[in-house]
């Protein structure tokens, strides 16, 4: 792919200066080289085997054959391939409570021992959990730096999940959480105050509502099936205090599709990012709404994967802002695969095999949609200026 690099003036992060008056890195004026192609890659994770949960659908066996199918692609060679750096203590104590870390510590040397009903840990799931979460923060460095060599977006390819861990407590199969962490890491080191989440999870991502709820300098964004574990995030959810509108939560109908999923990306999440005017967008990829996921029933397609990681990144780079996709969630070894090569195809405007077997055709739009989508727009109207 061709660069045609040239330096253009993309935006002024204009952040606080710090207490002592330094100015942190994100003061530095925002250039980037504007390339024909998008620059994108991936954060792997060595070692992932550490976190060994058995036979639960958050298992070993979910990360190998994506990384073997991202290898196999003409692009590989150009993609932007990063090793994970692990999370400090501080890091995480940035989200999560000083207890809540060492209940973790004292369960991986206790194990294998269990959280929750549906959460377990094994020896070597601290070393790991603590990988996948700096593996975050080394792509929040990477898109965030000047540099010749920056990435336009970065997708991390880690286990397990992270969006559903609040401040104190570990559940639906995650230790720690991977965006809002970054998020917080975003805002002490590089003197953000707006950072983006939108979370496609098909579970609702109640840890990282939680964690943020009332902090206006984070966005957060989810669409998940409705009903659905973990049983929160209806329309009117939208945060409280400082923090109410920056809470955005999009209930998709059982059986929804593309359509309705790009529709809410279209009409909802995008113009409600856009007026928050974010430094820094992450993105909660779960990949579990796929229509052959076992643990959903919506009918998302590889092509709409494709379609969304493209929406976000094509707006990331319009604005010049660093964009980090972040896996959660997916539960078909066989699919996951080629759902994400689709996201990191349309992350770097590439072509990817977008077929999908597993998609009904014609798609039959759930009845109660239209509805759902006009509550939604009506409970964000005193909070964003949302079309219609
Ligand atoms: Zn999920």
């Amino acid at each position: 792919m061709g660069w045609g690099a040239r330096w253009v003036f993309v935006s002024d992060q204009q952040p606080k200066p710090t207490d002592d008056g330094i100015q942190g890195l994100g003061s530095i004026t925002h250039r980037y080289y504007e390339r024909e192609k998008p620059k994108t890659g991936v954060v792997l994770l060595p070692g992932q085997k550490r976190h060994d949960t058995g036979e639960h659908p958050e298992n070993r066996r979910r990360l190998p054959g994506v990384v073997d199918e991202l290898r196999s692609m003409p692009e590989w060679d150009d993609l932007f391939v990063l090793a994970p750096r692990e999370a400090r203590r501080e890091d995480i104590l940035r989200a999560h409570s000083e207890g809540f870390y060492e209940s973790i510590v004292d369960a991986c040397s206790e194990a294998p021992t269990w959280l929750d009903t549906d959460t377990c840990v094994s020896a070597g799931s601290l070393g790991n959990c603590l990988l996948a979460t700096g593996g975050v923060l080394s792509a929040v460095d990477a898109v965030a730096m000047e540099a010749y060599h920056r990435p336009d977006s970065l997708f991390t390819i880690s286990r397990p999940p992270g969006h559903h861990t609040g401040k104190d407590k570990a559940m639906g199969f995650c230790l720690f959480n991977h965006v809002s962490i970054a998020a917080e890491y975003a805002k002490e080191i590089y003197g953000f105050d707006r950072v983006a989440i939108l979370d496609w999870d098909v579970h609702h991502g109640n840890g990282t509502q939680e964690i943020h709820w009332e902090d206006p300098s984070v966005l957060f964004i989810s669409l998940h099936q409705w009903p659905l574990y973990p049983g929160i995030g209806w329309v009117d959810e939208v945060g409280e205090g400082d923090g109410e509108g920056s809470t955005v939560n999009i209930p998709m109908p059982p059986g929804s599709g593309d359509p309705e999923y790009l529709q809410a990306i279209d009409e909802v999440a995008m113009p409600v990012i856009e007026a928050f005017d974010p430094q820094l967008l992450l993105v909660s990829a779960g990949q579990d709404g796929h229509a052959a996921d076992p643990l959903s029933n919506q009918l998302i397609s590889k092509s709409g994967f494709n379609a969304m990681a493209s929406r976000v990144a094509a707006y990331a780079r319009s604005k010049g802002i660093g964009l980090v996709v972040v896996h959660e969630g997916g539960y078909n070894v066989t699919t996951l695969p080629g759902i994400d090569r689709a996201i990191l195809a349309g992350l770097g405007d590439f072509e990817a095999p977008l077929e999908d077997i597993y998609v009904p055709d014609p798609h039959q739009p759930p009845t109660e949609w239209p509805e759902r989508l006009a509550e939604v727009i009506e409970a964000q109207k005193p909070h964003w200026d949302v079309p219609r």
